[in-house]
């Protein structure tokens, strides 16, 4: 039984005329607005409030011409604290969360963290991004379309103004509700809270691919020595695989292997390192199957970057 909460964001910036930039909180969050469905996806409930602005007393001409809100109308609302209280008290047991993209649920933990409030989860939250569903079921699965182009592609009617909080949830949940189910198992992983263990360590497979997040590691090297990161077993029969084409990688982010499954064929894996918020280093690896050609063609690019290497450091 899932107890979605569609959760949309409004937040100001510091770092207007006068007013500078808090490092740890560069985005205030002035608004919520949520929606909750039943498991078939239909509306049962909404939560609406405006947060009075504890940090930024200025609103930022980038987010003031982005969001419909004015300094006065936010007078009008509660401190962070209480109005978040009474969002997860609202939201209830087990919430799958659900955002347009893959922002908001960092941002509130951000938020929740500066106002010390207790971590929603101890490592990466589980959550349907309905941006990246969209793009699934009936794009190429890569683009990220804004808000309002989803609300026409679905010809669905425009009756709330864009960028209020509740309306872009209440847009949000319409879309969900025109997602096949099918494309209800692509779930996405907010890393705000990475994995601190292997315990926690996720390893999901899709229809397609399968995904690895790591644990963190205080350095690139440690985690690039890590057994668990650097291996090349199938995802689907569990078989450790000889790899074809060694990791390498073409511009220091991102690294590349093809490995051969002889009840598979060639797997390819990718493993991006990524910036964890408390400084550490972890890894989201993907693996799928590829052809023969695409095996042969990431082969060409092992080549250039030995090549490139070698202009960089001449013997
Ligand atoms: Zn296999």
């Amino acid at each position: 039984m899932s107890n979605y909460i569609v959760f949309d964001l409004e937040w100001n910036q510091g770092g207007s005329i006068r007013e500078q930039e808090l490092k740890e909180l560069p985005f205030e969050i002035v608004e919520i607005g949520a929606v909750r469905m039943n498991e078939n996806r239909e509306i049962t409930g909404s939560f609406s409030r405006l947060i009075k602005p504890q940090v930024y007393k200025k609103m930022h001409s980038i987010t003031g011409k982005l969001i419909h809100l004015t300094m006065n109308d936010l007078e009008k609302g509660a401190p962070f604290l209480d109005v978040i209280s009474d969002f997860f008290k609202w939201a209830g047991e087990k919430p799958v969360f659900c955002t347009w993209g893959n922002l908001d649920l960092t941002e509130l933990q951000r938020n929740m963290d500066y106002y010390h409030m207790d971590p929603l989860s101890v490592g990466p939250i589980e959550y349907i991004d309905v941006q990246k569903l969209f793009s699934l079921a009936f794009e190429d699965g890569k683009l990220r379309r804004n808000l309002e182009f989803g609300i026409d592609y679905m010809k669905l009617k425009k009756t709330h103004p864009f960028h209020r909080a509740l309306s872009d949830a209440q847009y949000t949940a319409e879309i969900f509700q025109k997602i096949p189910e099918s494309y209800l198992s692509y779930v996405s992983f907010d890393n705000y809270v990475t994995p601190k263990n292997k315990r926690q360590e996720i390893h999901i497979v899709f229809d397609e691919y399968a995904k690895f997040i790591s644990r963190e590691f205080d350095t690139r090297e440690k985690l690039m020595r890590d057994p668990e990161v650097i291996s090349t077993r199938c995802y689907l029969c569990h078989r450790n695989l000889k790899k074809k084409i060694r990791w390498f990688t073409p511009n220091g982010k991102h690294y590349y292997s093809v490995a051969w499954c002889e009840k598979h064929g060639y797997m390819k894996s990718k493993i991006r390192i990524k910036k964890a918020e408390d400084g550490g280093f972890f890894v989201v690896k993907t693996s799928k199957f590829i052809s023969r050609e695409l095996a042969e063609e990431i082969k060409l690019k092992q080549q250039k970057s030995k090549l490139k290497l070698k202009k960089r450091r001449p013997e």
